[in-house]
């Protein structure tokens, strides 16, 4: 089918019509990295796209839905050639989970003998749940107590997530849970949060710090 693309700064993309949705859409990519896949020397794929705006999120570019910057095709063409120099490739963003196309991306990178990664909020759970068979780590950020979602990714998202933490913990799937501090983000939600974890099972929790200029020093 034939695409008409045309800028459009305000959506920080473009805007794409009559055109079936790619593979994946790619806001960028970090080629190398130690610290992103616990135990893996891997690659970083930001993917396009999220619907919440966390107050503290540093990604602003990856926000909105679209075409991304990068083809699917040509990063996957990429990856054979890191072959022999990688463990892994993790797929962040964005919210990875709002593509539909990730979980064919994570058949292709497999195929390739990747292990892969997802860094995740929990938003889809019915689309984690499909995902993980084919995930061999993934890093769950959580956001607050779940009935306080609204004020850090401005929507209620607490039950999403609740229900995305329960499916990662009951697949057997190697995972990490980490949280920001968000500024208000005090001790006493802290203790709430950490009783809501432990109510499913959740007993480590690790804590990230917002950076001084608003980002935050993690990847999702
Ligand atoms: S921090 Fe993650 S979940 Fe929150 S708006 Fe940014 S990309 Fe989305």
């Amino acid at each position: 089918m034939s695409a008409a693309i045309s800028p459009n700064p305000a959506a920080g993309g473009f805007l794409v019509a009559e055109m079936s949705p790619p593979r994946l859409a790619v806001g960028g990519l970090v080629p190398f990295t130690t610290i992103d896949f616990p135990g893996r020397l891997a690659a970083v794929i930001f993917c396009q796209g999220c619907p919440w705006r966390c107050t503290y999120c540093h990604n602003a570019h990856l926000l909105p839905a679209g075409v991304g910057m990068q083809s699917w095709p040509e990063v996957l063409a990429w990856l054979k050639t890191r072959r022999d120099l990688l463990d892994g490739v993790v797929f962040s963003g964005g919210e990875p989970l709002l593509q539909r196309g990730l979980t064919t991306a994570l058949a292709e990178v497999r195929a390739l003998g990747f292990d892969t990664g997802l860094h995740t909020a929990g938003i889809y759970p019915e689309r984690l749940a499909a995902a993980l068979p084919l995930l061999d780590w993934v890093g769950f950020d959580v956001k607050a107590p779940f009935s306080e979602y609204a004020s850090v990714v401005g929507c209620e998202g607490g039950n999403s997530a609740r229900t995305a933490l329960e499916t990662l913990l009951a697949s057997g799937v190697a995972f990490d849970i980490r949280c920001t501090v968000a500024p208000g983000f005090d001790a006493a939600a802290l203790t709430r949060l950490r009783k809501d974890l432990t109510r499913i099972g959740v007993s480590n929790l690790t804590l990230q710090e917002c950076r001084p200029s608003g980002g935050i020093d993690h990847l999702h």
